[in-house]
Parts: C-alpha cells; structure tokens; sequence
C-alpha cells in the first residue's frame, strides 16, 4: 500500500508564484466588471462619511514615485475606513490648467500661438491636459487604486469654473481682493510679466560700481561729513533708490579712507579697500548695523532722503554690506520696503524705457542708462569705483533678452482680516504627523498677501470689468453670478470669446460715474487658485461627498502649497478649514538617500515597477516604509519587499492548502475545547489583530507591516504551522485535534486576507476567491476583523512565550546534532533535556507531549538535579543531549519508536499504532 496517499497533503490551487504583472490586470478587469467601486458604496450606504478629498495632481507627463507612494497611502486608508464600516467615496481629481501646460504646447512646436486665438489656445491646453488626465489614471488604476474613476473632477470643468468664480465673488464681498503693487519678473523685450518657469539663467557682462551715499541725518552714531558705500551691477535701478539695507546684526566700521570718511560692514572693509584702491585706511568707530536704522543719507542725484533701513536678506557675500534698496525693482527691496512704508517707485515703464518718475532720463532705455547714470556719479565725485563682471542673469526663456523686477498692478486676497481665523482653525485639527501644526502655524502666521493674477490665458479668468470712462473696477453679486452662469453653460472660454457687453447683466452701468462701457480683466487666476477652491467646486457641490473632508493627504510641500491656499479661501468664506484634519508624507529618496532627478539616472518608474514586480510589491513598500519622514527605494529594497511578499503568501497558501474540504459551520473547534497550544495560537491571531487595527488608526502603516511579517514568519510558519503539520497530515481527517487546527488556520486565513487588503488588494481577492465558505464576493466588501479580547490570558501567554525561547535553545541543540551528522531529520532524533534550574524543571513538566512540540520522535526530561553528560549543549535553560531515537521508523508518519508493528493490524507491520488505526479505519476499501 502507497501510505503516502493516506497522508492529508497539501491541497489548493492556490498558485505559488503569484505573477502579479500579468495577475492583477486580470483582477482589475473583473473588478471593473463587477464595478467594484460602486458595489462597495452601495454596501456602506448609510454609514458614517468618511471623506478623504483628494488633492489634484497636475495633468502633465507620467506619474511618478512620488504620485504613486500618494495615491496608494490614500487608497489604503480609504479602503481601511471602508471596511470598518465607514462610507468612503475616494473622487480622484487633477489640476489642469496653468503655466506648464501652456509651455508645453508653445514647445510642441505643433501650435503657433501667434497665429491662434486666445480661445484656440486654450482648446490646445485643454486637449493637451484631458489626454494627460487619462494617461494618468491608467496609471493610477494600474497600481489598484480604487475610486469613483469615471466621475474624477477637474478643474477645467465649466460646473467647477463657476464655482471657483462664485468662491472668489464670496471673497471680494469680504473685502479680501484688492488691486496692489508688486515687483516681478518683467520682460521689456516681450512686454510682459514671466513666471519664475519661463526665466533662464545666462552670462551677461554688467557694470559693476560702488557709490558713496552722503549723510544727511548719522542719528548721533555717523558724521555728517561720512558716506555710506553701496554696490551695485545695475546702475540704472539708481534713480528708483529709495534706501540703503543693512543687517542689523553685523559690525559695521567708518573708516577714514584717503581724507574721506566711510561706512561699510567691517568683514567687508579690506575687499573694499582693494577693490577701490584705497590707500590709507583707518577705522574710527565701530557699530552694529542695528545702530544705523532710520539715519538718513542723500540721494546721490535727486534731491530726496535715502532711508537706512535694516533687512536680514542683507549678506557678506559681495559688496560693501549697505545694499541700495529700490522697491520697484527687486523682491527683497520691495518686501523689506513694504515693512518700512517706502514707496513703490518703478519709473520703468512695460517696454524698459523710462518714465518721468525718473527726470533727466525720460523716455531712455533702461540698459542705456547705465552709462550715462555712471558719468553723472562719476562727475559727482559720488562714483568710488566703476568694473565690470562676468555673471549668472535672468533671460527671458522666449526672446532670449535679459529681464528685469519691475513693480506692476496685481490682484492680491489679503489674508491679515482672518489671518488669526486661520490660526485659531490650525489648533482644531488632526495632525499627522503632529509638527504638521507647527509647519503650517508658522507659515500662515508669517505668510504675506497672496497674489492671485496671472499675465496668462490658460487658466480661470479674473471676472472684474473696469468702467471704459473712469476706470473704476466693476464686481458685484450681480457681475459674479451674470458670469458664473455663462461659464457653467459654455465654459470660461466665452470670457475670451464674448464681448464686455455680453458678460454683464443688461443696463449695467459704473456705479462711481455712471458709463455703461466696460473692459474686462485680462489676468487669470492663479493656478492655486484653483485647486485651493476645491472645497468649493467638489466637496460642496458632490452628492456623494461632503463639507469639510474629514483628510487631506499629501507631500509635506504642500503646507506652503494645497492645505495652505485651500485654508485661506475656505476660512476667508465659511470661517472654518475645508478639511478636519491633515497628514502629510516625506519625500522618496534613492537607496543612498540621494534625492531622485532624471539627470542622476536614479528614479524608480512605478509604472515599471508593477510591470515587472507588480504593483501590490510596490504597495507593500509604501506600508513597509516610515512615510512620515523622507524615505528610500531601490531595487535591493524591493527585491526584500518581494520576498516578504513571498513569506506572506506561502503562508496564506499553507492555509488555503490545509483546508481542503474543511467545512467551518460543520468542522469548528469552539475556544475552550482546544488543547493549550491552539489556544496560544487563537491568542497571538488577536493580539496581532489588536496592534494592527491600532495601527491602522494611527496611519503608522509600517506597524501593520511588520505585525503581519513577522506573524506570518515567526508565530505562524516557525512555531504553530511547524507543530501542527504532525496533526494535519497524519491524523485522521476528521481527528477533532486535526479540526482544532484546522479551525486556527482558517480564521487566521481570512484575518490575515483582511487585514491585508488595504495593503494588497489584488492578492487579498485572489486568495478570498480560494477560502471555503465565504458569502461576499470580495474581500473589499467584509469588515475589518475585530480583536477578541475574552481570549487573552496573561498566565497562558507568559507560559507559552517563555517556552518558544526554551524551544529555540532544543532547536540549537539539533542544528549542532544535524551538522555533526548524529542525526539526519529531526524526526530521527532522541532528546534528552537537562534543565539547569528547578524553575525550568517545573515548567518544562506543564507541557504536554513534548516530542511533538519539538518535532523529534522522543524526549527525556530529567531531574534538576541530574547532572548533564559532558558533550551535552549547554544554553541558558536547559542543557541538552541529542541521540538516535530507539525502535523503528514508520513508514506512514516518520516517527521514530519501538512500537512499530506493535498493534493488532498485522498487514501494517511497518506502521506505528496511531497510522495503522487511521489507515484501517479511513483508508482500507
Ligand atoms: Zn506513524
């Protein structure tokens, strides 16, 4: 007889290998035919919300690993939620207008913006983003995300177009939007403003000139007959001069110089002094920039005051430490002028040329002016030193010209009237991590207006007028909802298509002069804009979702970014955060902690990724890694993720492979009728329930990963799986010792496909398809297990804990014993145990069948007393003595004893009793 076929062996279909590349599109197909999104939904209906709203990527090129690591945390945490019996719309969105596509179709070389409308332009955009948005959902849904895919939002939707009008009509009735200065970016040769993405940096030769600055007003601490030292590369900002910064915190010198007297910072002087040609040089007073403030030195040509101001933007780098400040030429000046009430003086007008706030200069081209400012200093006696320099300068990226800061109207939403609002909100909310309070605290109690105009076309228009006789700007209730309406129904293209008189109610006449002829505004509206009045385009006007999302989940940029302008327009209108609570996630570097860039060749393609690997691989390494922090992959760390993906599946498949025709309702094996080692077993299921459910909670997916690692690798398949296979295979099928496993195994089963289906939801449906007995067609549908906390016995778990390290100590012992070839399997062994305390002694003898618990065929424990033989191993507990079991082995069970073909069935002589009872009672014909 083949007693190899009496044995229960491993039974499932179950694959080994789980060949996810090719799997999971086969798993995502049927979800989409099953449509498993809705079916989901339909199953929570009526649970509490839980809105996680999505924070829109940018439709513009493939996704990456950051896009990837973002998208599967919200997806693990939404269908966590979801089956903890929440109601968990995910509505994925995208960001579709903005600079960069506008770039990218100029530079496609297919479009010739000149020769296109405003409105054909924008048709180019848009086109150009709808193919991005689908290329990318492709990729977003390749890696299992699930969500509300056929009805994502955008924001160049006519439907959110109006809302985000209608949210910015709520600002302005506040009082929030207001018409400024400010300095940016300027093109003379393109008469426009330019994004910081359309400059590029390029060697320019300038002068380079110092200018002495005489005081007027030294407040006690300068002379009169003393000048303040300036440098400068660009002479003709001179007439827009308006202070001089210092840093408060720096020493400062006066020095008599060659009869003169001077101020500059005194690690500057000796540069100063050789750059000049000074020759005699003494200092005279020393002083901290601090000292300086509000002294007032002389324009050197106009007749006015310099202001001393002090600004930390001040450095050592270069120069003389005393920066000439004009506020409408550059950032800094204009911010450090703000905070002193300077001007903004910008006699530059859109073609470079100067106005008659610049008199001797009128109508000069700026880069003209250099030479002839530079002959007045010179002429003056106020010029100290005039060089050239080679540098870095900003270029238009178009004409190739170089640019200058110029000081123009924008729009601008104040924050300072709600600011404290913002703040008092911040206190209120969910923190994940808790310095994400700090983070943004800080940057909204610190942050300035926000300038929302834009000199573009493809974005949401500014809806303002402006009255064509007095120039008075025209927005009201009336104007906002005339507009939203038209945009609602056609789009925001009819705001480039129509004429004024078609965007504005019948009969609307300028409320200061009366005309009834209007200009529309050209600007759009920030691209932040946009995504920051998602509350208002999509949580408030979805069915299916709702008013404030209870997360918002994203890279830690977006504190300056998404949560920041989304804050501000939602507390500016409702007086409450869109969102009830924020976590955000670090930055994936690569596997030496560099940063990734193309240009190093260091990225990883999650499209490539679940290629080869598959995309539940890469989902494992998203739980697996502290994304709180900045984190690393490579491709040493997922080949580890892969084959801890391996462990967790070959457990799942000795489950599945043990249940073959188990039945639960019929077969289970109640709690308190288990021998004490299943119940171990039961114990470490919940407690590890327990810790992963907290887990989940916290966000801390890294602990849910290693829970269910080390479960499977440690508590299941090198202790209880390897006790038990004795039971599984050899015993009857129906052995109620052989049903009690079978009952651990099975629940384990599906907690463990439960648990892991936020995680690995391909691998969790291919093995739910598997489990005997389940009623749901997927596992995306069951609930989260719950811990069983009537099972915990403290006395239990401290007994079977300490004899996991009593056995690790046998199992040493064995190793020794195989290596020195004294025995082959451990079946073949004998054990004697000598424990080395008394303490041991007792506890050893509360086991029960000790040769099964350490897999051997005999075991001998002797008294405390006894005196372990010299080549015995010696450990910490116990020492042991590893021999040859005595008897025969059996041919059906392996074991080792002499009561082989001791038993009354004598056509199995070379059977032990027990397999000759279960072969004559289940196996004879
Ligand atoms: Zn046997």
């Amino acid at each position: 007889m083949d007693y190899g076929k009496t044995l229960n062996l491993l039974q499932t279909e179950f694959p080994m290998r789980g060949n996810l590349p090719q799997a999971e599109p086969k798993m995502q197909a049927w979800w989409k035919e099953i449509d498993i999104y809705r079916k989901v939904q339909e199953h929570r209906k009526g649970g509490p919300k839980f809105i996680l709203h999505d924070g829109p990527p940018y439709a513009n090129g493939d996704i990456h690993i950051g896009h990837a690591l973002n998208k599967v945390l919200k997806d693990i945490i939404v269908r966590y939620k979801s089956m903890q019996g929440y109601d968990a719309p995910y509505v994925p969105g995208w960001d579709t207008h903005g600079l960069p596509i506008e770039q990218a179709i100029a530079n496609s070389g297919k479009a010739d913006r000149k020769k296109m409308s405003v409105s054909e332009f924008r048709e180019a955009c848009r086109q150009y983003a709808l193919q991005w948005v689908e290329k990318q959902k492709a990729q977003f849904q390749r890696l299992g995300v699930r969500g509300d895919w056929e009805n994502p939002y955008l924001t160049l939707t006519p439907a959110f177009e109006a809302q985000q009008i209608r949210l910015f009509g709520e600002m302005v009735k506040k009082g929030y939007i207001y018409k400024g200065l400010k300095a940016i970016y300027w093109s003379p040769s393109s008469e426009s403003a330019l994004a910081e993405a359309e400059i590029e940096y390029k060697e320019k030769t300038s002068p380079s000139i110092y200018v002495a600055f005489d005081v007027k007003d030294g407040k006690g601490v300068l002379p009169d007959d003393a000048a303040v030292v300036i440098w400068t590369t660009t002479p003709w900002t001179l007439p827009a001069n308006l202070a001089i910064s210092v840093h408060p915190e720096y020493d400062y010198v006066l020095v008599e110089a060659d009869a003169r007297k001077f101020v500059v910072a005194a690690e500057l002087l000796e540069n100063v002094k050789q750059t000049i040609g000074w020759q005699q040089v003494s200092e005279l007073k020393r002083f901290k920039g601090a000292e300086l403030e509000y002294a007032k030195c002389k324009h050197p040509f106009y007749d006015r005051d310099s202001l001393v101001i002090c600004g930390e933007h001040v450095t050592l780098d270069a120069g003389t430490g005393c920066v000439h400040t004009a506020p409408g030429h550059g950032e800094d000046d204009f911010a450090i002028g703000a905070r002193y009430n300077l001007d903004v003086l910008c006699p530059v007008d859109e073609q470079g040329n100067f106005t008659k706030d610049a008199p001797g200069f009128v109508g000069m081209f700026y880069d003209k002016a250099n030479k002839v400012i530079t002959e007045k200093l010179e002429a003056s006696g106020h010029l100290l030193k005039l060089g050239f320099i080679r540098h870095q300068y900003p270029h238009d990226w178009r004409t190739k010209k170089p640019i200058i800061f110029r000081a123009t109207e924008q729009w601008f939403a104040s924050v300072d009237g709600f600011r404290q609002a913002m703040l008092d909100e911040i206190k209120n909310l969910n923190w994940t991590p808790k310095w994400g309070e700090i983070r943004l605290h800080n940057m909204i109690a610190e942050r300035g207006d926000w300038c929302i105009s834009r000199q573009r076309s493809w974005g949401v228009p500014i809806p303002i007028f402006y009255c064509r006789d007095c120039g008075e700007p025209l927005v009201n209730d009336r104007t906002i909802e005339y507009v939203a309406n038209i945009f609602e129904q056609h789009g925001s293209n009819a705001w480039f298509d129509r004429d004024e008189k078609d965007l504005l109610p019948a009969g609307t006449v300028c409320a200061k002069c009366g005309h009834g002829e209007f200009r529309k505004e050209t600007d759009i509206m920030d691209v932040w804009f946009d995504s920051g009045s998602t509350h208002a385009g999509v949580l408030k006007t979805r069915e299916d979702l709702a008013w404030p999302a209870d997360m918002y989940l994203e890279g830690s940029d977006q504190y300056r970014g998404w949560f920041n302008s989304s804050l501000i327009t939602s507390v500016a209108v409702n007086g409450k955060a869109p969102y009830k609570g924020i976590l955000s996630h670090g930055f994936t570097l690569d596997g030496e902690g560099r940063k990734m860039s193309k240009s190093l060749g260091n990225t990883v393609d999650p499209n490539k990724v679940s290629d080869t690997l598959g995309a539940d691989i890469l989902r494992l390494w998203v739980s697996s890694v502290d994304y709180k922090e900045d984190h690393r992959i490579s491709d040493a760390i997922l080949k580890q993720i892969t084959e801890v993906y391996r462990k967790i599946r070959n457990t799942l498949r000795f489950f599945l492979g043990n249940l073959d025709g188990f039945k639960i309702e019929r077969d289970r094996v109640a709690y308190q009728d288990m021998n004490e080692l299943d119940r171990f077993a039961v114990i470490q299921l919940n407690r590890m329930v327990d810790r992963v459910i907290q887990a989940y909670e916290s966000y801390d997916f890294h602990i849910v990963y290693q829970a269910i690692h080390h479960f499977c690798a440690v508590e299941m398949s090198s202790f209880y799986l390897d006790i038990i296979k004795d039971r599984l295979y050899v015993s009857a099928p129906n052995d109620p010792q052989r049903r009690a496993a079978q009952t651990v195994i099975y629940d384990s089963l599906t907690t463990i496909t439960k648990l892991i289906a936020p995680i690995l939801p391909h691998t969790a449906d291919e093995v739910w398809k598997y489990i005997p007995d389940v009623d749901l067609i997927s596992v995306q549908l069951a609930d989260m297990p719950k811990v069983n906390e009537s099972v915990f016995d403290a006395e239990l778990e401290r007994k079977w804990d300490w004899f996991m390290d009593a056995r690790e100590e046998v199992f040493k012992a064995l190793e020794i014993a195989r290596k020195d070839k004294v025995i082959g399997n451990s079946l073949g062994a004998k054990v004697e145990i000598y424990p080395l305390a008394a303490e041991t002694a007792e506890l050893l003898a509360m086991f029960d069948r000790l040769d099964t618990l350490f897999i051997v065929s005999q075991v001998q424990v002797h008294e405390a007393s006894a005196t372990p033989p010299e080549d015995a191993y010696r450990d910490s507990l116990v020492a042991v003595k590893v021999g040859v079991a005595e008897g025969e082995k059996c041919e059906r069970c392996w074991i080792v004893t002499p009561e082989v073909g001791n038993h009354e069935h004598a056509e199995h002589p070379t059977l032990c009793p027990r397999c000759a009872e279960v072969v004559v009672k289940h196996f004879s014909e």
